[in-house]
């Protein structure tokens, strides 16, 4: 039996399947109920929120054999060849891979002709951005003059790259990112019918790393249901998305609660030891801080079943509302720099130790009392005139800064120098901060050539989905932080490939499986229960030991 993967399994086939874009189905139905038809669509959106799912059921939609229709009946010739992406009258092009202008010439030639079986030819031209000036020309001629056969829909994420003079003869309709809260509901929906357990936070993390696209949702979905050997754990998904275990960032607030600087600074060493990615720890740090600030203001905002919650009370209670505020707002500045800090360690140190800098002194109101308005990014200061035994606020100030200085140089010296590479991909992949669709693409790369100046990656076939430019270059970028700028990094496919860690990880996992399933066979309990009872072994009950 072969493996579908969930995107393609579940892939919307109708426009009430779309998860989260409902303002753009509404106004599409509407005009379709009404037979108000345009010759050219255009649907923008950032990656993997449904631009060309969107286009196919249009396309069903305009030649379904019941009639112009915004419910496409799914079983006439017509909506099941679409399907099966293979309807005569729909021409899918990827404009990133057809930009000569003879192939877009070619193509419109073909426009001139009536449908074979269809009611409309349908055009679905993805990634319409790329194409040259004069494929754009050659379409707008069509555009000015569409013959009535003709339906244009138009995908991309990139509309500012596209002439106004074939924007202005668009009806344009922009899909929204979705909210991470309703692809892991759909991501429930999904396991539920594949009969497959998992752990809540873990599909809220997979929704987080997916960053408003379902498919990248679901492709990290697919990849987290292979490494836990069909169940979807916490522990599983973190280690797969090189995200952060929470209890980190609960210490640091701890810390940065209690004015702890050497324990914010030991707990971001042993960050990056474990070469954690920075860039996650902002993101969930920021995420952290935005749930203390509801649990402060509108605590039944936080679901009472959160795992987190009793650690969240806790916080709200030691933080003022107002430095709530400024330590979100210090760490979303520090990821937006973290590309311009020296390295990221440094960024993120900085990051704390601004928050520890800018954290209440003494005199600090508690959220208890009534909060006393605050200057916002400047030191706290006394409200009253110090006594002269304690230092102003700026001598103050610039001291702590003295101590901060001190301790980061500190932490430097003592830190590993950058290890070599001994050819061991999987071992370097795990210690590269990447997240997400970019750890894996890296986990579905095998190492075929490295000398130091040249890195040559092959892709199975299977996984080529996973090349998408954006993907690419997260990859590249962090391996050329390793390795430097010069690095020349070529990533193809090849079928041949079978050496990935993510083929070796499966393959171990099979092996622990199958030593697993042989051990509880053989056990002779559980061969009494078998003789005896008449017992039998459902061989997905057994799970190794970890
Ligand atoms: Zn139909």
């Amino acid at each position: 039996m072969s493996y579908q993967v969930l995107a393609r399994k579940y892939r919307p086939k109708t426009f009430q399947e779309l998860v989260g874009q409902e303002h753009v189905v509404r106004a599409i139905s509407n005009a379709l109920e009404q037979q108000r038809l345009h010759h050219a669509y255009l649907f923008t959106g950032t990656r993997g929120v449904g631009k060309t799912t969107l286009a196919r059921i249009l396309a069903k939609s305009l030649n379904c054999e019941t009639g112009i229709t915004a419910n496409p009946c799914g079983v006439c010739s017509a909506c099941g060849e679409i399907d099966k992406g293979r309807f005569v009258d729909l021409l899918e092009v990827d404009a990133a891979s057809n930009t000569k202008v003879d192939q877009m010439r070619d193509l419109l030639e073909n426009a001139q002709y009536a449908p074979t079986v269809g009611r409309f030819k349908v055009f679905i031209i993805d990634e319409v951005h790329m194409l040259s000036t004069s494929s754009f020309n050659a379409m707008l001629k069509t555009l000015e003059e569409p013959p009535a056969h003709v339906k244009f829909i138009l995908a991309t994420t990139d509309p500012q790259k596209m002439p106004v003079t074939v924007l202005s003869r668009c009806l344009q309709f922009n899909l929204r990112q979705m909210p991470a809260a309703s692809i892991t509901q759909h991501l429930h929906a999904v396991l539920g019918k594949e009969n497959i357990r998992a752990e809540n936070v873990a599909l809220q993390l997979l929704a987080r790393a997916a960053s408003g696209s379902m498919r990248d949702a679901l492709s990290l979905l697919d990849q987290a249901i292979a490494y836990g050997g069909g169940a979807v754990h916490e522990a599983e998904v973190r280690a797969m998305l090189g995200a952060i275990d929470q209890s980190y960032l609960f210490t640091l607030l701890d810390a940065l609660a209690r004015q702890d600087g050497p324990t914010l600074l030991a707990v971001s060493q042993s960050m990056e030891e474990r070469s954690l990615s920075f860039d996650s720890a902002l993101a969930d740090l920021a995420q952290l801080l935005h749930q203390i600030a509801l649990m402060q203001s509108i605590p039944e905002a936080i679901p009472e079943d959160l795992p987190e919650r009793p650690q969240l009370a806790g916080l709200a209670t030691q933080f003022s509302a107002e430095d709530v505020q400024l330590y979100y707002q210090i760490a979303l500045l520090g990821r937006r720099d973290l590309g311009l800090a020296p390295d990221e360690y440094a960024g993120f140190t900085m990051c704390l130790l601004r928050m520890l800098a800018f954290a209440p002194g003494e005199a600090s109101v508690k959220p208890t009392t009534s909060p006393a308005p605050k200057e916002a990014l400047a030191p706290k200061r006394p409200a009253v005139a110090a006594p002269e035994s304690t230092p102003s606020p700026a001598e103050d100030f610039s001291k702590k800064l003295q101590v901060i200085q001190q301790a980061v140089a500190e932490a430097r010296a003592t830190e590993p120098a950058t290890p070599t590479f001994d050819g061991n991909w999987r071992g370097l992949v795990d210690s590269l901060k990447l997240g997400g669709m970019a750890r894996m693409l890296a986990q579905n790369c095998e190492l075929a050539e490295f000398d130091g100046h040249r890195m040559r990656l092959v892709v199975p076939q299977n996984q080529k989905h996973l090349l998408d430019n954006t993907t690419q270059e997260k990859l590249r970028a962090t391996l050329k932080e390793r390795f430097g700028k010069q690095l020349h990094i070529q990533i193809e496919t090849a079928g041949s490939a079978a050496n990935t860690p993510a083929q070796q990880m499966s393959r171990e996992k099979a092996v622990r499986q199958a030593q697993a399933e042989s051990s509880i066979s053989n056990d002779q309990f559980v061969r009494d229960l078998i003789d005896g009872f008449g017992a039998t072994i459902i061989p997905s009950s057994i799970k190794p030991i970890q």
